[in-house]
């Protein structure tokens, strides 16, 4: 394998410039030549493929988003799509791939390799931490504590002027941002999609509310069964009925992509870089690498895609413990 190209897709997430870093020097440092496919699965159909040097690479590792740009790609779920991109492969002389993403990248990754054979690793960059085959995801730990500086800052305004917040965190189908900051900011409730919400619950524990305590942080993930932050406020205000407690809701939104990317990503994004280029030159393929109990450890796509990231049990009764 003399060349090798990576790209970056689906949601942006802090320390994907550091993974693409890791993974042009080190393809360099062992004598191979490294291009950059801009925006994703687009940019290899619309054969947006360039060298990179080191030179290249420099001063991008404090940085958030990518400097490869990302993109989500309809053509690319198409067989004429996929074959476009073969094609710029080829004329680009590329025999292996390190594609930075999540479930979806990987999915797409997966059913192309199967088509057409580049070997491709990838490297899990999300800021959901839902893959299954690493502990944490590239971006995981600077979106939940760009969350939990915004939490810190609403609590003192909630206190203040005894407030009920629902703060809406990103998690459409994973409740891990949600759960780390409902534990770091001292949530009273945390709403994930794994479990199912008990409204009666909440209920109940907001109208007992402790006299000296009337202020209370409700983290909501986007995608809880009971709706988003708004809908949930809005079930928990119709029940409560009491004009003295005062409702409010907060959504993060996409502030929790961006930012410069904690000395964790940087680490975890430039280790999984420099084991993708290594396990591609090791004839590994169709796989992520991803970090578990501080080993590299190499996961098929098949698993990464298919096995369920559970939430830690101890997290849940963790939060349940605190919040009395
Ligand atoms: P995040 O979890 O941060 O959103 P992701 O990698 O899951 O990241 P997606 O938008 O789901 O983001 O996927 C990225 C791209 O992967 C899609 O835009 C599409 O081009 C490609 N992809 C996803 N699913 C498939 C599929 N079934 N077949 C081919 N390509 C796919």
């Amino acid at each position: 394998m003399k060349k090798i190209a990576v790209f970056t897709s689906g949601g942006d997430s802090p320390g994907m410039n550091a993974c693409v870093r890791a993974v042009v020097r080190t393809a360099i440092y062992k004598g191979l030549d490294v291009y950059g496919i801009y925006r994703g699965y687009e940019g290899m159909i619309e054969g947006d493929i360039k060298k990179l040097y080191s030179h290249s690479v420099s001063n991008i590792i404090q940085r958030g988003g990518t400097i490869l740009k990302s993109a989500r790609s309809m053509e690319f779920k198409t067989p004429e799509g996929r074959k476009q991109a073969y094609d710029n492969l080829v004329a680009n002389g590329i025999e292996g791939i390190v594609a930075i993403g999540g479930d979806g990248t990987f999915t797409g990754a997966k059913i192309f390799q199967e088509e057409y054979g580049i070997p491709t690793v990838g490297c899990p960059g999300t800021i959901d931490n839902d893959l299954y085959g690493t502990d944490y995801t590239i971006g995981f730990d600077t979106a939940v504590n760009t969350a939990l500086e915004a939490i810190d800052k609403i609590r003192d305004t909630a206190a203040a002027h005894d407030r009920i917040f629902f703060i809406e965190v990103m998690g459409r189908d994973a409740g891990f941002i949600a759960v780390d900051c409902g534990i770091g900011g001292g949530a009273e409730f945390v709403m994930v999609p794994e479990t199912k919400t008990d409204l009666n619950k909440v209920v109940k524990s907001m109208k007992n509310l402790r006299k000296n305590k009337s202020s209370s942080i409700v983290v909501v993930a986007e995608g809880d069964d009971e709706g988003n932050a708004e809908v949930i406020m809005n079930k928990v205000k119709e029940r409560i009925k009491d004009e003295n407690k005062d409702f409010k809701v907060t959504t993060l939104g996409h502030i929790q992509r961006g930012g410069s990317p904690t000395a964790r990503d940087r680490v975890l994004g430039s280790l999984c870089g420099m084991a993708a280029v290594e396990g591609l030159l090791d004839g590994k393929m169709n796989c992520m690498a991803g970090v578990m109990n501080q080993q590299i450890v190499y996961t098929p796509f098949a698993d990464c895609i298919g096995k369920e990231k559970l939430l830690s049990n101890e997290h849940l009764k963790l939060m349940e413990i605190l919040s009395i």
